[in-house]
């Protein structure tokens, strides 16, 4: 390209600032720029774009033609040489910008036409460059608040599961001690209700045997009553029985029997002609007393005698061993 003395250098500029004029240009652009403030404070302005673009992050607006003009020089020489790959434009010296490397003074071997256009392919690029990583740079930061928040919001569930767990186990604990005490309660009560039970049981026996104790008084006190007394060969003779007025009930007075073992029992018998009939069963207290209604199965007045023998527990259908004692009604 040639240009004239006393034309500006416009279209130079920026090859100048690259060092990718060719000699002759670059003489005469030397020999304009001495002489030309114009031209000057355009080189200034370009040398500081390209500075502000080699120290990227820096957001950089370039002049709205300068794009232009290099892709055009660009253009006018592609067909010679590519420019370099972005993943080697990627990983630049960190002392000297790749670029700096490829611009190189204007006398170096490598053929002119090539150093143009890699001086021009590169400003290219580093424009292209300088928007990609300001873009990217903002993506970066927007992910890196994004992931903030995420920790914040992860942490914070976190925590709150914590409590949550701790609440449960808490919670869990607080049933198990209330079901073992209801256990407890529980056992307790039924204890209660089994002794109360018992005592309930045995109130009502003394209750009966109060009166029937009463009803044999009372039989007994009546005008009328007879009392017939056992008779035997054994030592004791001291048992009667009552037969009321009416003749239709008898109470058996035992006293001074022998406690029987737990697996024998006496029977009281009536007899009917020379037939024993089983009537009671029983046991005598520690002072061998015992006091009870005979059980009539008919009518007292069917009987003629009464008799009174050991039996196995439980008793028997006849006498199994000889009645020791014997009265007649
Ligand atoms: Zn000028």
């Amino acid at each position: 390209m040639t240009t004239a003395r006393n034309q500006h250098i416009d279209d130079l500029i920026d090859l100048y600032t690259l060092g990718a004029l060719e000699p002759s240009e670059q003489e005469i652009a030397d020999e304009h720029l001495r002489g030309c403030a114009h031209c000057r404070a355009l080189l200034n302005e370009s040398e500081r774009i390209v500075a502000a673009l080699a120290r990227t992050p820096e957001q950089i607006e370039p002049p709205a033609d300068l794009r232009a003009r290099v892709m055009a020089r660009a253009q006018q020489a592609r067909p010679a040489v590519s420019v370099p790959s972005p993943a080697q434009a990627a990983t630049p010296p960190a002392s000297k910008a790749w670029w700096r490397q490829l611009g190189g003074p204007p006398q170096g071997r490598t053929p002119l036409l090539v150093r143009r256009v890699i001086g021009v392919g590169a400003l290219a690029l580093l424009l292209a460059l300088a928007g990609n990583t300001v873009r990217l740079q903002g993506q970066i930061r927007q992910t890196q608040k994004e992931a903030a928040t995420q920790q914040q919001t992860s942490a914070a569930l976190q925590s709150q599961m914590a409590q949550t767990q701790s609440e449960a186990a808490t919670r869990q604990q607080t049933i198990v001690a209330l079901r073992s005490q209801m256990e407890q309660t529980q056992k307790e009560a039924a204890a209660q209700q089994q002794t109360s039970a018992a005592l309930q049981s045995q109130m009502e026996q003394t209750q009966k045997e109060a009166a029937a104790q009463r009803q044999i008084i009372d039989a007994v006190r009546a005008p009328g009553t007879r009392v017939v007394a056992f008779s035997g060969t054994g030592a004791n003779v001291r048992s009667q029985l009552v037969v009321n007025a009416a003749g239709n009930q008898a109470f058996l007075l035992a006293d001074g029997l022998p406690v029987l073992p737990p697996d024998k029992t006496y029977e009281l018998w009536l007899l009917q002609g020379q037939k024993p009939v089983g009537s009671n069963l029983f046991h005598v207290d520690q002072h061998g007393s015992a006091t009870l209604q005979v059980q009539v199965p008919t009518q007292l007045k069917d009987y003629q005698a009464a008799a009174i023998s050991v039996e196995p527990a439980g008793g028997s259908t006849a006498p199994t061993t000889t009645p020791f004692l014997l009265t007649k009604f």
